[in-house]
């Protein structure tokens, strides 16, 4: 079954148009990676599927249901969740009370003790620093925390912009082991925007390639792996 379905999306700035008539579907419980350069538009596809940003065109399908002009809340509500690029935790509030916030969001409505004894238990420091204010952790404990939150609000389909930017490999390495996880044991459905191709490619059962609002290509991860142009460009020739 689908989860997600993007048709025919275009969103603009003022005249300028950063998502051009961009299609993409995304199956339950599959990992889909959208990778490109810098201002290629990946956060604004992603802001324009949570609702954040009013498309010009298009169409957007939660499991074959149309989201229409939904705002946010709404998109919420029925399991869709973003953590978005800049991770936006209450810096004046400690780790627990930002963890709190995911629960607000919580189609379940699940016991907050349990929840948060649960992410804790995937990233331990949390607990260690479970009264530390959000704003004096490290990013990639901030990182941790902005998953954390999202993880407790039991979403359908995760959203993650670019949650390796500025991270030690070994925190990204923890922080996908994470959401691998949750996709294996929970069926979590899961859109990654990544400038990191190859990091996002290792994780994807399908990728697209996004170059100025466009998807240009699309395939298997590792099939986009071994493309000689995205290695080149991409990945890296080393
Ligand atoms: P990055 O990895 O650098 O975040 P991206 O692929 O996420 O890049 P977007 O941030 O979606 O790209 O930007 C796509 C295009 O839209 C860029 O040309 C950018 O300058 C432009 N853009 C983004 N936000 C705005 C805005 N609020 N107002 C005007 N133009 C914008």
């Amino acid at each position: 079954m689908t989860m997600l379905e993007v048709e025919g999306l275009s969103v603009s700035y003022g005249h300028v148009r950063a998502i051009n008539d961009v299609s993409f579907s995304v199956k339950e419980g599959d990992l889909v990676s959208l990778i490109g350069a810098n201002g290629a538009g990946k956060t604004t596809l992603l802001r324009a599927i949570m609702g954040g940003l009013l498309a010009d065109a298009g169409s957007i399908s939660l499991h074959g249901i149309p989201l229409g002009r939904s705002p946010v809340e709404e998109r919420v509500r029925r399991g869709m969740y973003l953590v978005p690029e800049k991770r936006s935790l209450f810096n004046s509030m400690t780790v627990q009370d930002n963890l709190e916030l995911g629960t607000y969001a919580n189609r379940r409505q699940l016991n907050f003790a349990e929840e948060v004894k649960r992410i804790y238990s995937l990233f331990p420091i949390l607990e260690e620093r479970k009264l530390q204010l959000a704003g004096t952790l490290s990013g990639g404990q901030q990182q941790m925390v902005a998953i954390g939150r999202a993880l407790i609000a039991r979403p359908r389909v995760l959203l993650l912009d670019e949650p390796s930017i500025g991270l030690a490999p070994l925190v990204v390495q923890q922080i996908m082991d994470v959401i691998v996880q949750h996709k294996r044991q929970e069926g979590l459905t899961i859109v990654l925007v990544e400038q990191n191709a190859r990091l996002a490619l290792r994780a994807a059962d399908h990728a697209y390639l996004i170059e100025i609002g466009k998807i240009v290509k699309d395939g298997a991860g590792d099939e986009l792996a071994n493309d000689p142009r995205l290695t080149e460009i991409y990945l890296g020739t080393s």
